[in-house]
């Protein structure tokens, strides 16, 4: 860039010597963790890490941005699973760090809703909605990193997707800063509102690559009294959507999460974290990992608005009848909270024993929860076919249809040789089966630069010119997470 000192004065005196570091001026260690991904896929080198305090800030820096031609990576908790926050190793790009918009702005305990700044970690909003005795449902197993900003920019899933929605349905309104540097003050708290295109939902999902969301009003909930939560094993998948339909036909808005492991995942955590696995022990007999191990246990958990002793009886009546029929094999009912978190540690443990079992070849693939057994039974013949010994991770959330369906080598082959010499055949093996199943090669995670080439392969022609006629139209220099989600060398 010509005038790279330039730019970089003008940052500093926009954001003083604690708002900004580079390279040269900053200790490299402390750089280091958000210049590389959780997966560890991705390392990035920046021109500068920008750290603003206010929304005011923020349009300043992309103001300066968009006059010296410097693109720049927005960054929340860093927990992208698809390398969507980490700049590119160009030392050109400007890494845009949300952390001091941290503030809860306000909840409005009578309207359901709360404001609050971009940076506030996922599990502060929470925090600041029980503390007004309600509930910001969204729950991921990163929520204590990953923020709010980053949740709505890639539309987060998580645990309560079944009874609350994605992040998008717990979204009211945006502040956002425009590719152009100005603030666009969308932070309705209103649920109805059909005064045109909606712009909110644009922004939500779009990875960063349209603008930069500095604040959000979100949507709360009157926090049920009675919460439940069991664990079931089944003796097949097509058990495991038997038992989701009797659940929701019985439970119906009382089922918040309804989720699936495989015995192979229960065994990594075994492995991996035998502190966690201990603490679970009471709860999922040592069978549900061994040799013998049913094939699924199912998590699932119930709320009630006014009673403990309804959800409980409720659930209870379920898993009694599913064992009656067959469908369920074993099943435990948490007894107190204690014990209800233990259930969901294991279910939470999986992807950090997965990391540490070492690279595999990641899906977070979606396709209706009614051909989840035929999805699974399919690849698995099909890698079995291709790649004899492969094992796959499989866990997720079955009431949404979305199955984490991870890939390692067989037993002695090193991680790191598996995923470069076949990571593009297993993909296509995966994604042409779930596509064929009326699915999406991305149900949670988003694009980020993992998935890009295959989204522009794989989506049709009309959705991707779209796409592109929104990108062109609101980022037209293409300095918004440039190459993330569409790639706009080629692609504008
Ligand atoms: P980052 O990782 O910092 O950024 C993600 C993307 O959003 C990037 O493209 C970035 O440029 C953009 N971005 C960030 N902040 C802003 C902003 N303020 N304005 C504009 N763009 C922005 N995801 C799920 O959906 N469901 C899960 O169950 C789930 N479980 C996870 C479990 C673990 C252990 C981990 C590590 C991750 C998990 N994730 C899950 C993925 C991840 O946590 C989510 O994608 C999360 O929403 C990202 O938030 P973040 O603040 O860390 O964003």
């Amino acid at each position: 860039m010509p005038n790279e000192q330039e730019f970089l004065n003008a940052l500093r005196q926009c954001l003083g010597d604690d708002g900004m570091t580079t390279p040269a001026s900053g200790d490299l260690a402390d750089l280091a963790p958000c210049l590389r991904d959780w997966r560890g896929r991705y390392v990035g080198q920046p021109l500068a890490i920008a750290r603003p305090r206010d929304t005011g800030q923020v349009a300043a820096v992309v103001r300066l941005c968009a006059n010296h031609g410097v693109s720049l990576v927005p960054q929340g908790g860093n927990t992208s699973l698809v390398g969507g926050s980490i700049p590119d190793a160009s030392g050109q790009q400007l890494l845009l760090k949300l952390e001091r918009l941290n503030e809860v702005v306000a909840v409005d305990t009578a309207n359901l809703s709360m404001t609050v700044q971009a940076g506030c970690t996922l599990a502060q909003v929470q925090a600041a909605a029980a503390q007004a005795g309600l509930l910001f449902p969204l729950s991921l197993a990163s929520e204590g990193s990953c923020t709010i900003g980053g949740n709505l920019a890639t539309n987060a899933g998580g645990t309560q997707v079944l009874r609350y929605g994605t992040a998008r349905e717990l979204c009211l309104g945006l502040e956002v800063v425009t590719a152009q540097g100005e603030v666009w003050d969308g932070l309705s708290a209103l649920r109805k509102d059909n005064s045109g295109y909606d712009l909110r939902d644009l922004f939500i999902g779009s990875e960063g690559t349209l603008g930069v969301i500095t604040a959000a009003t979100l949507r709360l909930f009157p926090q049920p009294v009675g919460q439940v939560t069991a664990l079931a094993t089944c003796p097949s998948l097509e058990a495991c959507v038997d038992l989701l339909q009797g659940a929701r036909a019985t439970l119906d808005a009382g089922l918040t999460g309804f989720e699936v492991m495989h015995a192979w995942p229960i065994a990594l955590v075994r492995q991996y974290l035998p502190e966690q696995a201990r603490a679970m022990a009471p709860l999922v007999s040592d069978a549900a990992s061994g040799q013998d191990a049913p094939p699924w246990t199912v998590l699932i958990d119930t709320a009630h608005p006014a009673s403990d002793t309804v959800a409980r009886e409720a659930l209870e009546a379920l898993l009694g009848q599913a064992v009656a029929t067959g469908v369920v094999l074993d099943a435990t009912v948490a007894q107190n909270n204690t014990q209800s978190r233990a259930m969901w540690a294991l279910r939470e443990a999986i992807p950090v024993a997965e990391r540490q079992e070492g690279l595999m070849v990641k899906h977070d693939i979606a396709v209706p929860t009614s051909a989840i057994p035929a999805f699974v039974r399919t690849t698995q013949a099909q890698l079995a076919q291709a790649f004899p010994g492969s094992r796959v991770v499989c866990f997720g959330h079955l009431g949404d249809g979305n199955l984490h369906y991870n890939v390692q080598g067989p037993p002695g082959m090193p991680s790191t040789t598996f995923v470069a010499e076949h990571e593009a055949a297993v993909n296509r093996l995966i994604y042409d089966t779930a596509l064929q199943l009326g699915g999406t090669l991305s149900a949670e995670h988003g694009i980020g630069q993992l998935k890009r080439d295959e989204l522009a392969r794989r989506k049709s022609g009309v959705a991707m010119g779209m796409m592109r006629s929104i990108k062109r139209a609101l980022d037209p220099l293409n300095l918004m997470n440039p190459g993330r989600l569409i790639n706009s060398d080629q692609d504008l």
